[in-house]
């Protein structure tokens, strides 16, 4: 048995999430919650957003599935999710973008799946004024950050059977941080010659994800990028309702779905819980309960193959808990 930390979340994020719980309990998965609630809600209770039990929960169980939180905005208060992925070194965020078969999207054939490096870039948080004339943000990439993602995508595509590596980046421009991250991506595919390397500047990427989406296998790539080109390819697909996400460290593991809270479709029992649950597919198979996390899997694609229940985002009318029902329907 595996105790999992849960955090509900803001937004969307209770709704999303216990549907996932749902779902995951009716696969029959091995799991015992452990409910720990972070977000906007706990400022009045804890004066943070995130109180330290919630990170301790993280540290004794290891593994944490968690909805969107939102960040107090303007109160000095360092985002969330930043602040979770750097506190556990979480230094890996892996997005897989994959077509639904009978979902109705820009593109049918998508296979991909992307790195993004989770602890620094323009998210260091190193940021200063320069008086009132204007403000500075710095860009920080270091070798060893470099090296441990670069390594994990040429792990990842190893382990699953992909093909190649292409490391994104602005080296052009950025001659010195980016170029830093380009060459060590080409040090560590030295040593990963088996499986094929290469490298595209991010706004060609940008260009070349709209146009041929399908040449794409393992895209690893700095923290901004990162960001902006997976809202990019989850838009691909079908929305930022489908796309899963997990953060990894060396020691812990915090999945979530890509999408942020929302607001403006929360507590109407309209949100899409497939990027949910599909992060919890993710867990279940990092925790080793494949069986479980493959139920769900074919679950969710007869669903989408079938194509009558659909949530709003898919062009459907379906609410989060008849979507939730239909999909635990499939499973049994
Ligand atoms: P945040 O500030 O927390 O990121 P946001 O308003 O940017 O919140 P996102 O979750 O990033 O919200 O999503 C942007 C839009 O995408 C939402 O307003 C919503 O229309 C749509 N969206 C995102 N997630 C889902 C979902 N799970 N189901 C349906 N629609 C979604
Ligand atoms: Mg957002």
């Amino acid at each position: 048995m595996s105790i999992v930390t849960l955090i509900p979340g803001d937004g969307i994020g209770p709704e999303v999430t216990s549907a996932m719980r749902k779902v995951v309990e009716a696969a029959g998965a091995d799991i015992q919650w452990e409910v720990a609630e972070a977000g906007a809600a706990q400022m009045d209770k804890y004066g943070t957003p995130l109180p330290q039990h919630v990170i301790d929960s993280i540290k004794k169980n290891k593994v944490a599935i968690k909805g969107p939180v939102t960040t107090p905005v303007g109160k000095g208060f360092r985002s969330i999710n930043v602040q979770l992925r750097q506190s556990l070194d979480l230094y890996v965020n892996l997005r897989p973008v994959k077509s639904f078969k009978g979902l109705k999207s820009r593109y049918e054939d998508v296979d991909l799946v992307i790195v993004r490096e989770n602890t620094e870039d323009l998210y260091a948080g190193i940021e200063h004024k320069i008086g009132d004339y204007g403000a500075e943000s710095i860009k920080l990439i270091t070798k060893p950050a470099c090296k441990r993602i670069v390594e994990f995508a040429f792990d990842y595509a190893k382990k699953n059977n992909r093909k190649k590596v292409t490391a994104v980046h602005k080296a052009n421009i950025m001659k010195l941080s980016d170029g830093l991250f380009l060459n060590t991506a080409r040090e560590v595919a030295e040593e990963n010659k088996n499986v094929e390397f290469d490298d595209l500047i991010v706004d060609a990427a940008a260009m070349n994800l709209v146009l041929n989406p399908e040449k794409y296998d393992v895209m690893v790539m700095p923290n901004l990028y990162g960001d902006i080109l997976s809202d990019l390819c989850s838009g691909l697909v079908g929305g930022l309702g489908i796309i899963p996400g997990a953060n990894i460290g060396k020691d812990y593991a915090v999945f979530e779905a890509v999408h942020g809270s929302a607001p403006q479709i929360s507590g109407q029992n309209i949100a899409n819980p497939t990027a949910e649950i599909q992060s919890a597919v993710m867990m279940l198979k990092y925790l080793g309960q494949t069986e479980c996390a493959e139920k769900i899997e074919n679950a969710l694609a007869k669903v989408f193959e079938e194509g009558i229940v659909l949530t709003q985002d898919l062009g459907g009318t379906a609410t989060t808990t008849e979507f939730t029902d239909k999909v635990i329907s499939e499973i049994k």
